[in-house]
């Protein structure tokens, strides 16, 4: 048997902050181009397995494999031999985030977020960086704002900048932590109308925390529902939202929707 891996494997994943387990043996194989929403209660761990996916942080213990090679591992050989800095980027570039406060660089124009990374780490060329960010920039509707400052701009508009910016770097593979949640109630339906066109359009893979379950039930091809920890449950929309299998995700659905 030689099977293809999944682009995305997580297995037997551990991370413990002091004594609380945050992470207690996650598994879960996410394909290529799958649209993945990650639901569940606060503290159950959705935002740690996003910044370990990132490489933000290391795990205690688990495998995390792109491609089936191992992010925290050197690839062919020693399998126990730690990564060095150069396979950790690799890695890395695979993968874009995008955080519930946008993080822009507030010194920076807009069009210069999405431009900075590209060149330095990239060695994108100036030309090529800025047609690129002009492109993405109007797929997110900020065109206009390119010139603009992070201070200068509605918070919807940010997040719809901080998207671009991560895009901006081709990852293959994009995470979304709540990018919604801190946003003034009138401005969600522009930063989750440019996820939709984003999710429809592309091959990219996707991985979305969120709390809009409406949204989530649109977009997803797969719910991860999340609890202590663990992935209790895992399914189409259509199986999580009307049918879960757990009284735990029932009693969670009951409070969100
Ligand atoms: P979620 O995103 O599902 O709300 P998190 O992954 O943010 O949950 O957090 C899970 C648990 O880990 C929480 O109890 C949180 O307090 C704890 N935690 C997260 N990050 C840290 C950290 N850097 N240091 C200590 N505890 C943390
Ligand atoms: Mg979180």
């Amino acid at each position: 048997m030689n099977e293809t891996p999944p682009q995305l494997r997580v297995r037997d994943l551990q991370k413990s902050y002091g004594n609380n387990a945050v992470l207690r043996g996650l598994n879960v194989d996410i394909q290529a181009g799958e649209k993945i929403a990650i639901i569940g209660p606060s503290g159950s761990g959705k935002s740690t397995l996003l910044r370990i996916l990132m490489t933000l942080e290391a795990p205690n213990s688990g495998d995390i494999q792109i491609d089936g090679e191992s992010i925290w591992t050197m690839p062919n050989g020693d399998g126990n031999k730690p990564a060095d800095e150069a396979h950790m980027r690799r890695m890395r570039s695979r993968l874009g985030m995008v955080f519930q406060h946008f993080f822009l660089f507030p010194h920076l124009s807009v069009r210069q977020n999405l431009t900075l990374a590209p060149r330095l780490v990239n060695h994108v060329t100036s030309e090529i960086a800025d047609e690129t960010a002009m492109q993405l920039l109007e797929m997110v509707g900020m065109e206009a704002k390119a010139d603009a400052f992070p201070a200068q701009l509605s918070g919807g508009q940010k997040q719809r900048v901080a998207i671009a910016r991560a895009l901006a770097m081709q990852p293959d593979i994009m995470l979304f932590d709540e990018v919604t949640s801190a946003l003034d109630p009138e401005l969600v339906h522009e930063v989750l109308a440019v996820l939709r066109k984003l999710a429809s359009a592309s091959d990219m893979t996707m991985l979305l925390v969120t709390h809009e379950m409406n949204f989530a039930r649109e977009i997803a091809d797969r719910v991860l529902f999340f609890d202590g920890g663990v992935i209790l449950e895992d399914g189409p929309p259509e199986e999580i939202f009307t049918n879960p299998t757990h009284q735990r995700t029932q009693e969670f659905l009951k409070t969100v929707l």
